[in-house]
C-alpha cells in the first residue's frame, strides 16, 4: 500500500499514487491540489475515483444542511475549507492563493448535495 496514503495538513489523505499536494493518478495537473473528505466514512481522499479504488463501500455526499463541515483540503498549504467556503472561493485557496482546478465544478455532485444555484458562481 505504498503511495496510497499521506499526511497533509495534519490529516491522512488516501489516494492512488497520492503526492505531497494531494494529486493522484487520476488528477495530477498543476492545479489538482484539493482533497475531499467523504460523508460516508469521514476519511479524506484525493478524488472520487480514489475513493472508488480504495474504499470498500458506496460513497455518500454531504447534504446541503452540512455546508459548515470542513470537507475540502488545499494540498498546497494544508488549509481545510468549509464546503460553503469552497463553493464560494472561485477556485482559489483563501489561505494561500493557490489555484484550484475550475473543472472540479463539474464534479460537485460527486461530493456535495447541490442544486442549480451552486453552479456558475
Ligand atoms: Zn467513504
Ligand atoms: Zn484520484
Ligand atoms: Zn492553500
Amino acid at each position: 500500500m505504498t503511495g496510497q496514503q499521506r499526511e497533509v495538513g495534519g490529516v491522512t489523505v488516501y489516494g492512488v499514487d497520492v503526492d505531497p499536494c494531494t494529486r493522484c493518478r487520476h488528477w495530477h495537473g498543476d492545479n489538482d491540489v484539493i482533497a475531499l473528505r467523504f460523508a460516508c466514512c469521514d476519511q479524506w481522499f484525493c478524488c472520487f475515483d480514489c475513493h472508488q479504488a480504495l474504499a470498500d463501500h458506496v460513497p455518500a455526499v454531504w447534504p446541503q444542511g452540512r455546508r459548515d463541515v470542513k470537507a475540502v483540503l488545499c494540498g498546497a498549504c494544508g488549509h481545510s475549507l468549509r464546503i460553503d467556503e469552497y463553493l464560494a472561493c472561485d477556485s482559489t485557496c483563501p489561505a494561500c492563493g493557490a489555484a484550484f482546478n475550475p473543472g472540479c465544478a463539474r464534479h460537485y455532485h460527486l461530493y456535495f448535495e447541490v442544486d442549480e444555484a451552486d453552479y456558475g458562481r
